[in-house]
């Protein structure tokens, strides 16, 4: 892409509105702009990042054996009758009447149209068992919508679903989406520390929020030392999510539910290893049995020929809200420095001299054979001074620079940057294109 045909209103300074870092980078890397209180567009650059982020859930997602579907944001009043959830929600709902006088709503969550879905569909035990999941725009009227995308009133969430035959399947069911979580997050670069949680108006028996840590968070968490040492994920067995609690699962604010979580907190305070740190929740799962199913009537039949209730579990990733806890985890003080996966471009390629046509062919056949090697370029090919290139690019954060000036040029050298340790080199054109292209 050349940034003189894009679309990439950049900001020097922070906007007043602005109080935490993301909300600042994002407002000033062109990311995003808000058009109503809670609600925001996405610019080119940030509806980029956030194509990645889904792309990254949906296929870990897939990995973990869930299935893709995709349901309305509006949904009928009469559906949340069923459960007894409408008068419930409280005023959080968005509530809507359309011409006719029919009540809808916004959908916050997904539960009551999903069941409904699988309940006219599902006739017996060989439909089970079945995670089904979208990736679908949320509302909810949030009292205090602030620090930008993390706590909006309309985001992106990816909600899934499971339908299992007994406790036991759904225990398993939720115990591959607890492995996919990890999975996911630690693609993104970020280290999202499981926490047994409160199972809220959901309602259910077991919940676990996974938060990452950062000061700006909003959850104030508790952990065990062990978790700084970067835990080794690829030692642990993954099917054994009580073993692998007990090596990186924290502790929140009252210590949790448990007995034991309190006797762990304890025995790591005694040991000096109990840490504090506030954190973003970025995902939140729950196992809650019959609770739907049996409130809307869900049953199939079973292998002894009766009739069963299926058990059910909800998952959620708040994908839009992960793009502001990446850049909390990952920026300095020029901008973001976005991790590889997630990253809008792998290279910003600038040119430092526009007006000098040597330059500017080398630095168009480079952006070509980039191009053509499918690395993802944005190409600075403003006239423009060099200083003011080197800033954009360091505060939009792309993982590595490539930069093409006159003095290299002499030289038959360009300079490759990589932003997160701005380590520099001089090499060949083809040899940063082999670098960047690895
Ligand atoms: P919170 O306690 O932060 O309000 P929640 O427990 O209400 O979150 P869930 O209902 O579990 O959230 O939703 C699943 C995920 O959606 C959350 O883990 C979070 O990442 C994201 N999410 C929830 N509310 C918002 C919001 N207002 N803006 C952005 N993301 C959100
Ligand atoms: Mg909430």
């Amino acid at each position: 892409m050349r940034l003189s045909r894009y679309f990439l209103p950049v900001m020097k300074e922070s906007p007043a509105e602005a109080q935490i870092v993301s909300h600042k980078l994002m407002l000033r890397a062109g990311l995003v702009r808000q058009t109503a209180a809670g609600i925001y567009a996405w610019l080119p650059l940030g509806q980029r990042v956030l194509r990645k982020i889904a792309d990254i859930v949906r296929e870990e997602q897939d990995r973990a054996g869930a299935i893709e579907l995709l349901m309305p944001t509006l949904q009928s009043a009469e559906l949340w009758r069923e459960s007894g959830r409408y008068d419930a929600y409280g005023p959080e709902m968005l509530r809507i009447t359309d011409r006719h006088d029919r009540e809808m709503l916004y959908g916050p969550t997904n539960e009551e149209m999903i069941t409904a879905i699988f309940r006219d569909a599902a006739r017996s035990y060989r439909d089970l068992p079945r995670t089904l999941y979208h990736i679908q725009w949320k509302f909810r009227d949030e009292v205090r919508p602030r620090f930008g995308v993390m706590r909006g009133r309309e985001f992106l969430m990816k909600d899934a679903y499971s339908f299992d035959l007994d406790e036991a399947g759904a225990r398993h069911s939720y115990n591959r989406m607890f492995v996919a979580y990890l999975n996911t997050f630690a693609r993104m670069g970020l280290r999202a520390i499981p926490m047994q949680a409160d199972t809220g108006p959901i309602g259910g028996d077991l919940s676990h929020e996974f938060i990452v840590l950062a000061p700006t968070g909003e959850s104030d968490v508790f952990y065990h030392a062990n978790w700084e040492q970067a835990a080794e994920l690829s030692t642990v067995d993954f099917d054994d999510v009580a073993g692998l609690e007990a090596i990186v699962g924290g502790y929140t604010k009252d210590y949790a539910a448990t007995d034991e979580k309190r006797d762990a907190a304890a025995e790591a305070a005694a040991g000096d290893l109990l840490r504090q740190s506030r954190g973003v929740e970025v995902g939140h799962i729950f196992y809650f049995g019959t609770k739907y199913s049996g409130a809307m009537g869900l049953k199939v039949q079973g292998p002894g020929g009766g009739e069963l209730v299926p058990h059910m579990g909800s998952y959620g990733i708040g994908v839009s809200r992960l793009m502001g806890a990446i850049i909390e985890a990952s920026h300095d003080d020029k901008g973001i420095v976005w991790p590889d996966a997630v990253a809008p471009f792998a290279v910003g390629l600038i040119n430092m001299r526009a007006d000098d046509p040597a330059c500017a062919a080398a630095a168009d056949a480079l952006y070509a054979k980039l191009t053509a090697a499918g690395v993802e370029t944005l190409y600075d090919d403003r006239d423009e001074r060099g200083g003011a290139k080197f800033a954009t690019m360091d505060l939009i954060g792309l993982p590595w620079q490539i930069v093409i000036g006159p003095k290299g040029l002499e030289k038959g050298v360009v300079e490759l940057k990589r932003r997160a340790g701005g380590e520099r080199e001089e090499l060949s054109a083809d040899d940063a294109l082999a670098k960047v292209s690895a």
